[in-house]
């Protein structure tokens, strides 16, 4: 009979440390550049007049310890006010050898981490060395997560926070009225909004400015205007991706800013492969647009497994 572990909220929160996802998603990135792993597009299922999506997110990974993981996750953008998390599901992990799952493990805990730890490995190769000014805008999941992880990788020496909610901002930083306020002279910006239409503006982005665009992570929607884009080096998670699922590209392709998929500089894990180069002057804006891709929540959710086990961490059901 075989055994299935399953981790909790709050055992995710407790094994994955932010400092060392970073390092897994570096080793996850890498992998899919080398082409060792499988990462189709995303699916999502939307039934009429439901209240969310359920999306599907499967990759194979192989090497030395070869995975299936598949994230299941629901996204209800009501759930913040009923006090849950937008994202809610499983990771499953399945074993190379023999297809068995090994591993149920809380989706809305590894997202947070994962996510985060993506745009640390992007600011990490990407923002001036120097950079100590931190912009967030939103006030939720991510960007608290981001919170977490972006001063990991550069020493920030203020940081500035627009909510729409001003409240929900309260005790993040120095919370500001406006966004034009918080990107304005920041060295790093985090969009971490559900915004659909852009909230940031070329003109308000200063010279050598980094961006990680991290919650316009579906084709319908975008928080950078098209301008930006083009006044950006593009670096992404992954071209396929890109290409299909994220709005802030798609956005300025159809109005004609940028000619298309050329305009990407490079995927994160060719920066980390030196594959290709990434910021080439002090004075460059780069833009990191993030969409999340199946193969980090597997490489999180196969680092989880093993530290599980090693730590007794979780619980085992006969399944
Ligand atoms: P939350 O619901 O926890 O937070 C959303 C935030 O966006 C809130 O601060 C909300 O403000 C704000 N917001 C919503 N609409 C607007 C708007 N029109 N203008 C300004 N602010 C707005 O969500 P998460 O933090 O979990 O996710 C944030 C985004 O990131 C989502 O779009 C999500 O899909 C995306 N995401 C991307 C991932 C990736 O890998 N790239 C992974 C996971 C999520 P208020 O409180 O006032 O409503």
């Amino acid at each position: 009979m075989s055994k299935v572990l399953i981790l909790s909220e709050h055992q995710v929160e407790t094994l994955l440390s932010m400092r060392e996802c970073i390092a897994v998603m570096e080793e996850a990135l890498r992998a899919l550049a080398r082409g060792d792993v499988h990462n189709p597009l995303r699916s999502a299922v939307r039934g009429e007049g439901a209240l969310g999506i359920l999306g599907l997110m499967p990759a194979w990974r192989g090497g030395t310890a070869p995975y299936y993981g598949l994230k299941e996750v629901c996204v209800f953008p009501g759930n913040p006010a009923r006090g849950l998390d937008s994202h809610v599901g499983a990771v499953i992990l399945h074993g190379g050898e023999t297809g068995e799952p090994l591993l149920f493990a809380n989706a809305s805990a590894i997202t947070a981490i994962r996510t985060a730890a993506v745009s640390a490995v992007a600011t990490k190769l990407l923002a001036r060395p120097d950079a100590s000014v931190l912009a967030i805008l939103g006030a939720g999941v991510q960007a608290r997560s981001h919170l977490r992880a972006i001063p990991l990788v550069r020493d920030i020496k203020e940081v500035r926070v627009y909510s729409r909610t001003p409240a929900k901002a309260a005790g993040l930083g120095k919370v500001v009225g406006s966004v034009e306020e918080a990107v304005r002279g920041a060295d790093i910006v985090v969009t971490a909004t559900s915004a659909r239409e852009p909230i940031v503006k070329r003109e308000w982005i200063g010279a050598g400015t980094h961006i990680n665009a991290v919650g316009s992570s579906i084709a319908v929607a975008r928080e950078v205007d098209s301008a930006l884009v083009a006044a950006s080096s593009l670096f992404v998670d992954r071209r396929e991706s890109t290409i299909n699922e994220a709005g802030d590209y798609l956005f300025a392709v159809r109005e004609g800013a940028i000619a298309g998929p050329e305009h990407i500089r490079a995927e994160l894990g060719e920066l980390l492969l030196g594959t290709a180069a990434g910021r080439t002057s002090a004075d460059e804006i780069t833009l990191f647009k993030s969409l999340g891709l199946a193969i980090e929540d597997l490489a999180s959710a196969a680092f989880l497994y093993d530290k599980a086990r090693r730590e007794g961490v979780g619980t085992w059901v006969e399944f």
